[in-house]
Formats: C-alpha cells, sequence, structure tokens
C-alpha cells in the first residue's frame, strides 16, 4: 500500500508529493495532462510564497517584484513589502521546476484521469491504486470535492480570470493592478521580455473586450506580440470541510476566494505542508482547522476587497482611498505577502 496518493499534478500537487517525500513517504502522483502544464494565473508569487519554494528547495527563474501598486485613470499608489521581494513566474517555468524536483525526490507519476475515488476505514483507492491517504489537488472545481459533496454554494456575483501574456520588457518591478468600472486588471513581469496581464471580472465579454477600458494599457501593449488567452472560473469555491475520512483536499480544490489580491499559490504550498504533517502524525482530522487558521487572513482580507470592489460607489473609492491613507494600503499589503 502506497503512503500518499495524489490527485492533480498542478502547483499544489507537487509541493504536496515533495513535502511527502520530505517526511519519507512513498508518494504517487495521478495527473492526467503531460509535461509542463499553463494555466490562467497572475503569476505573481508573493513574498511568502517564494519563501516556501526556496524551503522545497525549488529554484525558479522570474522577475522580482518589490511590491504592488494601484492605478486608476489618474492616480497611481505603490506599497513596497517589508520583507523580500515577490517573484513573477510564468506558470510553465514554474511548474517545470516543481516537476523536475518531485521526479528527483523519487516522487512517481502516473498519467491518467483520477477517476472514482472509495475509501475504508484503513485506505483509499482510486485509479487502481491503493493508498494509506489520498490528497485531493485536482483544482478549482475539483471533481473529488464534489464527489464527496464537500462543496457549498458560494453566493454573490460570479468572477472570473483571463491572462494573457505579451512580449514586452517589463516597464516596472512592481505588480500594477489597475481599476476600472467593470474590471480589474493586474500585469505582473514574469521575464525580461514579457508580462502577463490577469483580466478579474463579473461581466461577459474576451480579454480585448474588457482591455478597450484600460487605455493607458491599451496603448502600452499596443503593437507588442499578444499570446494565446486561458481563462478560469467562477473563481469562489466555498468549502464545507477540507477532510473526508482518509481523503485531505488542498490547494484550490480546498476553497478558494479570488485572484484579486494574489492569492493562490502562497496558500496551496503552505497547506502542503500542514497536510503531510496531519498524515505523517495520523491525525488527518486536524488539517481542517490548521487550513482554516494559516489562510485565515488572506481569505478574510482577499474577501473585503473584493466585497468593497461589488459596490460601485466603494469600487471608485478603493484607489483614491489607498492614496490617501498609503501607510494603511502598505499595511493591508504586507498582511498578504507575509
Ligand atoms: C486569473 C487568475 C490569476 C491568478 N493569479 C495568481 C497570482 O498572481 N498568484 C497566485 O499565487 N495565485 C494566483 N492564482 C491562483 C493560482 O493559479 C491557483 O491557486 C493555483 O493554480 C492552484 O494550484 P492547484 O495545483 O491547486 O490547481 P491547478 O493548477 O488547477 O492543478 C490541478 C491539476 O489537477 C489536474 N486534475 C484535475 N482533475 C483531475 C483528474 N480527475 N485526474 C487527474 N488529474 C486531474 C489538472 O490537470 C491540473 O493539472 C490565480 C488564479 C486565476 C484564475
Amino acid at each position: 500500500m502506497i503512503d500518499l496518493l495524489v490527485a492533480g499534478g498542478g502547483p499544489a500537487g507537487l509541493a504536496t508529493a515533495l513535502h511527502g517525500r520530505r517526511a519519507g513517504l512513498e508518494v504517487v502522483v495521478v495527473e492526467r495532462r503531460l509535461g509542463s502544464i499553463d494555466k490562467a494565473c497572475g503569476e505573481g508569487l508573493m513574498p511568502h510564497a517564494v519563501r516556501q519554494l526556496e524551503n522545497l528547495g525549488v529554484s525558479v527563474q522570474g522577475k522580482p517584484f518589490r511590491g504592488i501598486s494601484y492605478l486608476d485613470g489618474e492616480r497611481r499608489v505603490n506599497a513596497e513589502f517589508r520583507s523580500e521581494a515577490g517573484r513573477g513566474v510564468r506558470r510553465v517555468v514554474l511548474h517545470a521546476a516543481l516537476l523536475d524536483a518531485a521526479t528527483a525526490a523519487g516522487v512517481r507519476f502516473v498519467q491518467d484521469d483520477v477517476g472514482e475515488v472509495t475509501q475504508d476505514a484503513l485506505s483509499v483507492r482510486a485509479c487502481g491504486l491503493r493508498a494509506r491517504y489520498l490528497a485531493a489537488a485536482d483544482g478549482l472545481h475539483s471533481p473529488i470535492r464534489r464527489s464527496l459533496g464537500l462543496g457549498v454554494s458560494s453566493g454573490g456575483p460570479r468572477r472570473w480570470g483571463i491572462r494573457r501574456h505579451v512580449q514586452i520588457a517589463p516597464w516596472t518591478d512592481y505588480v500594477e493592478v489597475r481599476w476600472a468600472p467593470g474590471a480589474e486588471v493586474y500585469v505582473t513581469p514574469v521575464a525580461e521580455d514579457c508580462v502577463g496581464i490577469a483580466m478579474l471580472t463579473s461581466r461577459r465579454g474576451g480579454f480585448d473586450c474588457h482591455l478597450d477600458e484600460f487605455d493607458v494599457l491599451k496603448d502600452r501593449v499596443h503593437g507588442h506580440p499578444h499570446g494565446t488567452d486561458l481563462a478560469a472560473g467562477p473563481l469562489r469555491q466555498n468549502v464545507r470541510s477540507r477532510v473526508a475520512g482518509r481523503v485531505l483536499l488542498v490547494g484550490d480544490a480546498a476553497g478558494y476566494v479570488d485572484a484579486l489580491t494574489g492569492e493562490g499559490l502562497g496558500i496551496a504550498f503552505s497547506a502542503a505542508e500542514l497536510l503531510v504533517g496531519c498524515i505523517v502524525a495520523d491525525r488527518p482530522g486536524d488539517y481542517d482547522r490548521q487550513w482554516r487558521r494559516m489562510s485565515r487572513r488572506y481569505r478574510l482580507l482577499t474577501a473585503a476587497v473584493v466585497q468593497a470592489s461589488g459596490h460601485p460607489r466603494l469600487r471608485s473609492r478603493i484607489v483614491p482611498a489607498a492614496a490617501v491613507l498609503p501607510k494603511v494600503f502598505a499595511g493591508v499589503v504586507n498582511q498578504l505577502a507575509e
């Protein structure tokens, strides 16, 4: 019997596998896609996510950024990280680095769909394999979460994200978040000659339709080669519990608020470590409480910003308020960064 079966080989699954190997577990990852996997993502690693990767011994090439800027038509306000820098890293680069590290650490891979998951008091079965525990790292719309009835319907407007790369030298060492009435867009420097642009909105329409709301950005990237678009959503995924017997949810499968604050990878990496700690101690029931405590600050702050952004009058005051209260803005950004 395997110690840990990981369903899904995205960043959360691979980080879980790496922590598992570090703890001396026999780990198998089942992933249906081959090679370096791309995905709709703003590609900004907040400082705590960079730190967690370094702790795992994973080094990634990218572009450091030293803080977050909020911009509307007229204003720009910068919040610098107090600790180390964040890093913009193309998704395929991040995935390749995690994959190499997991392979070198002795993780076994099976290319397949995980399919049905069954369990008894001692083990979990999926994909013809039997394991002591299963980590469901199968993404935002986790089929395993659904099959276990762990999802809860999320109220409020449904938001979506669309990511596009543009071949242009980054013009700033901040992640720029621009606000318009119908969408937010954030630009992350990801390489010497490339920026990632992530559009977030609850309105219908493709990337170019929303880009029309951002004149300055549209003019800046005009005439430079644009990549293809990748979309994801609805972003908000509420989860009742992250544990059902011997199955534990990790990464986006464990619940997601929104991409607006660069939430995602850092929480996934922290959760991977907690999950492995709980199964090594044979106390899977502790994981849900630990996950809630670890992610609480990010979830509350992100939910508050998204909530405010949903009211047109409050929304138009977000950037002016950040400009008038730069220390408060920097404080919030650093709460999310650390
Ligand atoms: C627009 C947007 C912008 C974002 N920007 C940022 C950002 O700037 N910074 C940040 O930290 N986070 C950001 N995020 C969030 C971040 O992308 C996610 O938190 C992260 O990708 C979660 O990784 P994961 O491994 O949980 O899921 P995924 O990356 O989705 O991986 C899940 C994997 O599971 C596999 N899988 C699914 N079902 C099965 C199955 N049945 N059998 C086998 N394999 C299966 C899939 O093929 C996939 O490879 C953003 C998200 C969006 C949508």
